[in-house]
């Protein structure tokens, strides 16, 4: 259980859901693991329970991203796996999608993770992981995601460019694309409870294993495509969602 022994990870919203879960495993194979998030108090509980390394950065705000890359650099030097996996949902219809709206999905979910990547690329190791934390909804047509699918999208989109670029210093860069998950994502969404149990019943009924996905689920894949047993593997996408983007029908 030490495939990442000798390895710095950063997980970019480490303290919730899906970063994490893989932050917890990336530890356990002997990674060095650092978090990020918004919020200090949640970043520092999360890191305190986790055993790592915890700091406040904003994706939204490119200094914040610089600051962070400085800190690192001084306490790490390196990095060797970067897992770009903050992100939000907010649903909501065409027709009602303010400017705002646009600007604060694209930001977080596609400009952030985009300029966290381009900030990061120097302290990278030759030879280092990132991994795009992506989603089925940048394939499918669910409705209100217009704005999210879109962002997860153009996250896809970059990483194959990215991963044609990289490869001269040996950098790997990969997608999840992660079904339904439970984490509090959807909670923060600000929908009824009803509406959420609705969704969830929904989602339920259409993945064939019929279960949400866990965040260690997510973790496992994040984690084997951090290691060395992935190091032929760039530019690749890869679903993890129960069988649901090939299930046409409700069943
Ligand atoms: P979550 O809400 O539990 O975690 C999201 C994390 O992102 C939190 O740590 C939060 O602090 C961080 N974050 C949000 N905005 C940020 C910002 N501006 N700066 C820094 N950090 C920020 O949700 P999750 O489900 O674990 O989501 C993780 C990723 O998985 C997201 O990119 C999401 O789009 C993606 N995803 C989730 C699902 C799902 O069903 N849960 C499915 C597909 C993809």
């Amino acid at each position: 259980m030490s495939k990442l022994k000798g390895k710095v990870a950063l997980v970019t919203g480490g303290n919730s859901g899906i970063g994490y879960a893989s932050a917890r495993e990336m530890k356990e194979q002997g990674a060095t693991v650092i978090i990020t998030g918004r919020d200090l108090e949640k970043v520092q509980s999360a890191a305190q329970d986790l055993g790592v390394t915890g700091l406040v950065a904003d994706v939204l705000s490119l200094a914040a991203i610089d600051e962070l890359v400085g800190q690192i650099g001084r306490d790490f030097e390196k990095v060797d796996i970067l897992f770009v996996n903050a992100g939000i949902f907010q649903p909501a219809p065409i027709g009602q999608i303010s400017e705002e709206m646009f600007d604060h999905q694209m930001g977080i979910n596609f400009k952030g993770a985009f300029f966290t990547i381009e900030k990061f690329l120097p302290l990278l190791n030759d030879g280092a992981s990132i991994i795009n934390l992506s989603s089925i909804n940048a394939y499918t047509g669910m409705p209100n995601t217009a704005v999210y699918a879109a962002s997860k999208a153009a996250l896809n989109s970059y990483t194959r460019t990215a991963a044609t670029e990289l490869a001269v210093r040996r950098i790997r860069v990969n997608a999840v694309n992660p079904g339904p998950v439970s984490t509090p994502i959807f909670a923060k969404t600000g929908m009824a409870e009803n509406q959420l149990n609705g969704f969830a019943e929904a989602m339920e009924n259409r993945i064939p294993l019929k279960r949400f996905g866990t965040p260690e689920d997510i973790a496992k894949l994040v984690s084997f495509l951090a290691s060395d047993d992935a190091s032929f593997i760039t530019g690749g996408e890869y679903n993890i969602d129960g069988g649901i983007i090939i299930n046409p029908i409700m069943n």
